[in-house]
């Protein structure tokens, strides 16, 4: 079988292979690089800007699901104001203390 039934995560070789996909105005594939832009028309969807398709196995989507229900799942909201140091990470900013942040920047090579 061809690179057409691997699974990208994990590789496996599947003819009942799968594909998630990913459309939130983010580049996904600055964290996930085997994922693989797909233009979309424009005129049919609500963003312009495309999404992101990774191919998987079943259990790769499965692990995908279940990563996605915790994610949804409802989460308590903190409505104090954060203190810290304020970081744009993953499209969004963080609050990290002092330690997390000289770490933060010790793994960036910074
Ligand atoms: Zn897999």
């Amino acid at each position: 079988m061809s690179e057409r039934y691997q699974c990208q995560v994990c590789g496996v070789v599947d003819q009942d292979i799968r594909h998630v996909s990913v459309e939130c105005m983010y580049a996904v594939d600055e964290v996930a690089p085997h994922a693989r832009y797909v233009k979309v028309d424009a005129v049919d969807r609500d963003s312009p800007l495309g999404l992101f398709r990774i191919q998987c196995c079943k259990d790769c989507r499965a692990d995908f699901l279940k990563m996605f229900g915790e994610w949804a799942a409802p989460k308590e909201f903190k409505s104090e104001p954060a203190e810290g140091i304020l970081v744009r990470q993953l499209g969004t900013t963080v609050v990290m203390t002092a330690e997390e942040y000289r770490e933060y920047r010790k793994q960036r090579g910074r």
